[in-house]
């Protein structure tokens, strides 16, 4: 069996956006799967929009999210001269022909067709121009591009892409397009298709919207006499209005920086993403590294657009809630090992790492990340909800103050008498904390829940969250004290 060979080939004219992360999960994926090479290769040939910039966030967002390549990144710019050689060889064997219209006249003509409300097709002026011709308007220093000669007659191009199915393209509606500038570049139709041939692609997995000019690139590879790639194109990402997901339409919420800045864990945004335009046949939601290579396949690629459920303004959530719950789940599920590092990033941008956390305070640390986890949804949740378990200074919400402790009166004493309470333990032990809390309601002839529901308000400043006995022994004996005694004397 020959190796699978796949590429990713971005234009690096912008950040790696969500459908661009799609693209090259599933060809890495497929890759995977069958043991192939995946290969990384910059489209850089529009130098006008190429930027360094691009180029360095599509490789870092990339490695971020886990998606390694087993060769480049090639650059396109560097194979130009393959480029024209591939249109020389096309010219020269009676598949192109130099095509020495001019601008003028081409948008003379396609006027004329808009007036006759035609659509517009090259008509083949050049097509058949005699060799002393052309060498004439050669030495005449007449500038020309160079058009593949559409083979004129009936049938088409047929073929049989791995998510669409069978597809036939007439002849009739192909015009003779051009294939290289009259400065020399190539359009992308040969560029890709030359860099797909040199880098022995076997299968193109991109896509729908390219759908259009697979038909042109297998007259080019045929007309090179080379063997042609498996197609397989992918649906496209939809908003919930139905437009397609783009930079220019929707920004920086389809970056892939986006999510990696808002607390996203790498697998869990190639989870999410798979699944745009991917299922199993038990729509299955949440697979391991290893599952889903083990399960995925072009076939299961959907022929139906997906829709990425954009809710950039919603208070709620930040993005498609799907990908919020996906995250939450890996958040919740994984090793705490593996999940440590990032709380640990999260913290230092915060402000909040203590590198004791790390040392000394390390299983401290880890069991609290254990404990408040099951709640969170990012990473930012650590340093946001999770801070008063880092910190002392933490905002204690209004709605919360007002119903758990200022409702209350009884409060005011009540919670510093807790604090006697628990500092009078021999162990700070959730059990003892328990024990003690009970007692008190016990004694003072209340519900044992205002008393949760106080302590809970003064040392987290939230309604809700683990446990308040495990939640009092991780925050630690001096802090919870300390913040048991003061909040009631602060309002
Ligand atoms: N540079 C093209 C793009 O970013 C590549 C398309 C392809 O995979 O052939 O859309």
């Amino acid at each position: 069996m020959e190796e699978v060979r796949v590429r990713f080939p971005p234009s690096p004219t912008g950040y790696l956006h969500i459908g661009g992360a799609r693209t090259a999960i599933y060809n890495w994926l497929f890759a995977q799967k069958t043991g192939g090479k995946f290969i990384l290769r910059i489209e850089d040939t529009d130098i006008e929009r190429s930027t360094k910039e691009s180029i360095k966030g599509i490789l870092d967002g990339l490695t971020w999210l886990g998606i390694t390549w087993d060769e480049g990144p090639y650059f396109q710019s560097a194979y130009a001269d393959d480029h024209q050689r591939a249109a020389q060889k096309l010219v020269e064997s009676g598949h192109a022909y130099k095509c020495f219209c001019t601008q003028e006249e081409l948008e003379g003509k396609r006027e004329e067709a808009k007036r006759r409300k035609e659509d517009y097709h090259y008509d083949g002026t050049c097509r058949n121009l005699s060799v002393d011709e052309v060498n004439r308007l050669e030495a005449e220093g007449r500038p020309f591009v160079i058009r593949f000669k559409v083979v004129r007659g009936p049938g088409g191009v047929l073929f049989k892409d791995a998510v669409y199915g069978l597809i036939e393209k007439k002849y009739r509606d192909i015009e003779d397009f051009v294939i290289l500038r009259s400065n020399g570049s190539p359009l992308y139709v040969l560029s890709n298709a030359v860099d797909d041939i040199r880098d022995g692609i076997t299968h193109v997995i991109r896509g729908q919207d390219h759908l259009a000019n697979t038909p042109k690139q297998i007259m080019i590879y045929e007309a090179l006499g080379e063997n042609l790639p498996q197609f397989a194109h992918m649906p496209l990402t939809l908003d919930p209005q139905k437009r397609k997901i783009s930079k220019r339409a929707h920004g920086e919420v389809v970056s892939v920086q986006y999510y990696r800045e808002r607390g996203f864990l790498p697998w869990a945004l190639v989870n999410f993403l798979v699944l745009l335009g991917w299922s199993t046949s038990d729509n299955q939601e949440i697979f391991s590294r290893e599952k889903l290579i083990e399960v995925f396949s072009l076939e299961g690629i959907n022929r139906a657009n997906s829709v990425f459920d954009i809710r950039k303004d919603d208070p709620k959530f930040f993005t498609d809630p799907k990908a919020i719950s996906i995250n939450a789940h890996y958040l919740r599920t994984i090793e705490i090992e593996e999940l440590l590092p990032y709380v640990q990033a999260e913290m230092e941008a915060a402000g909040l790492w203590d590198p004791a956390f790390g040392a000394k305070k390390k299983s401290w640390f880890a069991s609290t990340v254990d404990l408040i986890r099951s709640r969170y949804h990012t990473t930012k949740d650590f340093v946001n909800q999770g801070r008063c378990y880092f910190a002392d200074d933490f905002p204690i919400e209004d709605k919360v103050l007002r119903k758990n402790i200022l409702k209350h009166e009884d409060l005011k004493q009540w919670l510093p008498l807790m604090a006697e309470r628990l500092e009078a333990l021999e162990e700070f032990t959730v059990d003892l904390i328990e024990q003690a809390i009970r007692d008190l309601a016990a004694e003072l002839d209340v519900k044992a829940g205002i008393l949760i529901n106080g302590a809970r308000a003064a040392v987290t400043g939230q309604a809700a969250g683990p446990g308040l006995f495990e939640v009092l022994a991780a925050v630690g004996k001096e802090r919870v004290l300390h913040r048991l005694r003061e909040t009631p004397n602060l309002y």
